[in-house]
């Protein structure tokens, strides 16, 4: 079901940003694992070519520069983006490349999600019922912690995130950044998000980092009442992915549809 009246603005997904040309520092190899403070170390050192450090609120602010000029118009997710130091959550040798728009590994096979990406998801979910009246997320439940990027930005626009992760050494490393960032009103849970977090349903926001066939059932029935989910699901036809957003009425689910993306596989169980 395709449904215009309620679909957020703007196009999904952005269009790319074109980098500027030039060598970027690359000065190690990828070791996705590596702990945060050390990477964190390494990357306070470098700069990219504009000369600017990683750490020059400068980068945040060019970030969000173009995510405006590709149309989010969120105050509260721009905001929550020049405040989070993205390249705090990726390894040092893929630091200089954090605040351009591209997605990057953070180890298991696992990509922390574009910014334009992250920004337009979290943007669609402030135009749920209940966001839209209170000028927040409420509580929310996050499938997909992966590095913790994404949990950190939410636990700026929500009364608290619960956030699920089912490889362990991605949910230990969400631990060690957001808490060497000190991120409030977090729960990181090591477990098969497909099933949802009952404990602490209902939600007013779901929001899912990889995809699956269809939205599990568990995600609907943990949805609060004006709540809304946003998240990839299988295409109809089986052959790509598209973004789906549900908002739950008190008079039941009404689904809509946006456009084709590309998010790693939803799974279940634990590893
Ligand atoms: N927002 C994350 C993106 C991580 S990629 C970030 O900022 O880094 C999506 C994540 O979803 C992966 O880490 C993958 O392991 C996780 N995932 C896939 N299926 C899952 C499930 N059933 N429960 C919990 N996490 C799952």
């Amino acid at each position: 079901m395709n449904d215009s009246s309620d679909k957020p603005r703007g196009r999904f997904p952005a269009t790319l940003h074109q980098v500027a040309p030039g060598a970027k520092p690359r000065p190690e190899p990828l070791r996705p694992q590596r702990l945060l403070q050390e990477a964190a170390q390494d990357a306070r050192r470098l700069t990219v070519s504009s000369g600017l450090g990683l750490d020059n609120p400068a980068m945040r602010q060019r970030m969000v520069a173009r995510l405006r000029a590709e149309s989010v118009h969120c105050e509260p997710v721009l905001n929550a983006m020049l405040l989070v130091p993205r390249h705090q959550f990726v390894d040092s040798a893929l630091a200089t490349q954090a605040y351009e728009d591209t997605s990057l590994p953070i180890g298991l096979g696992q990509t922390i999600s574009k910014p334009s990406v992250v920004s337009r998801m979290i943007e669609w979910s402030f135009l749920g019922e209940r966001a839209r009246q209170t000028g927040h997320l409420g509580r929310v439940l996050e499938i997909g912690t992966g590095c913790g990027y994404q949990t950190a930005l939410l636990s700026q626009m929500a009364t608290q995130v619960v956030s699920i992760e089912r490889l362990k050494p991605l949910h230990e490393l969400a631990v060690r950044h957001l808490t060497a960032l000190q991120v409030p009103r977090c729960r990181l849970l090591y477990g098969d998000g497909m099933l949802g977090h009952p404990p602490q349903a209902p939600y007013d926001t779901i929001i899912s980092a990889a995809g699956g066939e269809d939205v599990p059932a568990a995600w609907l029935a943990q949805l609060a009442v004006g709540g809304r989910l946003v998240a990839p699901a299988r295409t109809p036809d089986g052959r790509g992915q598209v973004l789906v957003v549900i908002d739950r009425h008190a008079e039941g689910y009404h689904r809509s549809v946006g456009e084709m993306v590309q998010f790693v596989p939803l799974k279940s169980g634990v590893e």
